[in-house]
């Protein structure tokens, strides 16, 4: 199959767009530089071929035999933010959260700081409803701009229209964010700067720092944390070959550079099942793996 396009990019690595930097190649790679060159992309590509959009790669593993299909990452023309007069902050789906969240508190404004210890793009938020330090995206996204992969069409839909939820949205692999506006309230620039000290402070001293990792691996179960629960079974540092088990937060799956993605997967795997059995409970993975995998499905959590 051959597909032409001026940002298309065959076989290329993906791993290191991840924060796990582990997984094969794209077959096809492109980063349109807006909706119109987004638009002729899909023009270019056969509708059969399977498309999976990528942000920064913080919440997900990319299988060892990469991703037989187009790889997008949104490119320049995604990367705008535009604090307006009324308060509202517009930014483009490939922002960066940390960088967001320095823009909006120099500008004076408050609601984002959270952002600040999430290494995700806007559009990975919005998919994940990306949240901490006692707020989420939910909270402070007005709407944000979708645009349907099939129909082609873009869509303005607020949190209620995402089902925006604890690290949920019902966005698909065929949504791709485009923008998003937020809401924000106003802030001394310097208080804003204090909180964001303090929020990388709390981090350094309760996340592994300098591993390679991505976050948080399981959702939270309703009334615990999945943190605690793998504590309590004295699985802190537990490690099968490269990937263990963080000694500072138990839901932090770190691994070293020698891992592989099928590493990952296996010890992820592991965990839940280990969880399983002594507790009754079954973790709900909140990283997504992404192309095939050992039991040989296209790519959805281990259950
Ligand atoms: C050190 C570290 C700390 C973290 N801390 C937190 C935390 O405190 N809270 C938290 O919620 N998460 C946290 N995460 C996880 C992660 O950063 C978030 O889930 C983030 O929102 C993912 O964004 P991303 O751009 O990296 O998405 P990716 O990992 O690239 O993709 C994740 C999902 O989003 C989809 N996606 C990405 N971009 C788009 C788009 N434009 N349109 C449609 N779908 C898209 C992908 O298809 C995929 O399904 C952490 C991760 C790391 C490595």
């Amino acid at each position: 199959m051959t597909v032409e396009h001026h940002s298309l990019e065959r076989d290329v690595d993906l791993a290191p767009m991840t924060t796990y930097k582990v997984g094969g190649r794209a077959r096809w790679f492109a980063e349109p530089d807006g909706l119109e060159d987004l638009r002729s992309l899909l023009e270019a590509t056969p509708p059969e071929m399977p498309v999976f959009v990528l942000g920064r790669g913080s919440n997900v593993v990319i299988s060892d035999s990469g991703f037989d299909g187009l790889v997008i990452r949104l490119g320049r023309g995604f990367s705008a933010i535009d604090v307006r007069p009324d308060g509202m902050i517009v930014a483009g789906a490939g922002v960066s959260l940390p960088i967001l969240a320095r823009t909006a508190a120099a500008a004076g404004r408050s609601g984002l700081e959270f952002y600040i210890g999430i290494p995700g793009s806007v559009g990975g938020a919005i998919r994940m409803n990306a949240g901490g330090h006692g707020s989420d995206t939910a909270a402070v996204l007005e709407w944000a701009l979708i645009f349907d992969l099939g129909t082609r069409e873009v869509s303005r839909r607020n949190p209620a229209d995402l089902a925006l939820s604890y690290r949920h949205s019902n966005l698909t692999d065929t949504d791709v964010v485009l923008q998003a506006t937020y809401t924000t309230g106003e802030i001394d620039p310097e208080d804003a700067e204090s909180v964001l000290r303090e929020i990388t402070r709390w981090r350094k001293e309760h996340q592994p720092g300098g591993t390679l990792n991505a976050g948080s691996v399981f959702k939270n179960p309703e009334h615990d944390a999945a943190g605690a629960i793998i504590d309590r079974l004295g699985l802190k540092g537990y490690r099968i070959g490269p990937v263990a088990v963080s000694d500072v937060h138990a839901n932090w799956m770190v691994a070293t550079k020698d891992a592989t993605a099928s590493d990952i997967f296996a010890f992820v795997h592991r965990i839940q099942a280990i969880v399983a059995s002594e507790t009754g409970i079954v973790l709900e993975p909140e990283i997504r793996f992404v192309g095939s995998f050992d039991h040989g499905d296209t790519g959805e959590s281990p259950s």
